[in-house]
């Protein structure tokens, strides 16, 4: 082994830089405290549905309105500030903040003791190629192996893109994406599934994912993200 390298070890706790701003720290954190601050963790004032962020721990009116197709979601952080920065850097190839939020989503599934398998939503083989790596199936992969639960890795397939939303209407958005993704029945037929995205906005993709999976005979679709859009509606009706 090598003396000067285990002295510097000893001398410096193994984080040297913020993860979000790149500055040096030495508090043995990831992050340096400014940009802890910006930071925001899903608490007790989530949807019971959809898990985002809510004035209260109730129903959010969009889950009330139209549930989900999935049985629950839970994510660890509000997609907002540091972690928004964070979650960009992940997909744009800083593969080790996989861990960071994988821990994280980890603490969350503690009420997904019925789950059986993990799978996670894919992308196209294209986009895949294109950046090299999916980052929901990096968080899937690490979130199996804290849960000790198999990771379903060729349950789902992407088979259309849908990045061409933005110009559709809700409802068309709806429509393009049904026809996206297709599951494998043999892997999810009868099963209980924690599926694995990064981020939880509108929630039209998980929907699009679930019912494909409950169609090949999924029993139960949980979610869970690294981050969520806060869901603010309910402050107007308040
Ligand atoms: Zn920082
Ligand atoms: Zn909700």
């Amino acid at each position: 082994m090598n003396i000067f390298k285990g002295i510097l070890d000893a001398f410096f706790p193994p984080n040297f830089t913020c993860d979000i701003c790149g500055i040096e720290i030495f508090n043995g954190d990831n992050l340096c405290e400014k940009c802890r601050d910006t930071v925001t963790v899903n608490n007790d004032m989530t949807c019971l549905v959809c898990g985002r962020k809510t004035p209260s721990s109730r129903l959010c009116l969009e889950c009330k309105a139209q549930p989900p197709l999935y049985d629950r979601a839970v994510s660890p952080y509000v997609y907002s500030g540091g972690v928004q920065k964070l979650i960009l850097k992940f997909k744009g190839g800083q593969g080790y903040l996989k861990d960071y939020f994988a821990r994280a989503m980890y603490a969350k599934c503690g009420r997904f003791k019925d789950a059986e398998a993990v799978c996670f939503v894919p992308m196209t083989s294209a986009a895949e190629h294109n950046r090299g790596f999916n980052q929901s199936e990096l968080l899937a992969a690490e979130l199996a192996k804290m849960l000790k639960l198999p990771l379903l890795k060729d349950a789902l397939t992407k088979v259309k893109n849908s990045s061409s939303q933005k110009s559709l209407t809700k409802k068309e958005r709806e429509e393009n994406l049904k026809s996206c993704f297709k599951a494998e029945g043999e892997a999810v037929n009868g099963k209980t599934l924690i599926l694995v995205d990064d981020v939880l906005t509108t929630g039209a993709t998980a929907d699009a994912v679930t019912r494909e999976l409950k169609k090949r005979g999924a029993k139960k679709v949980y979610l869970v993200t690294a981050a969520s859009v806060e869901y603010e509606k309910d402050i107007k009706s308040m």
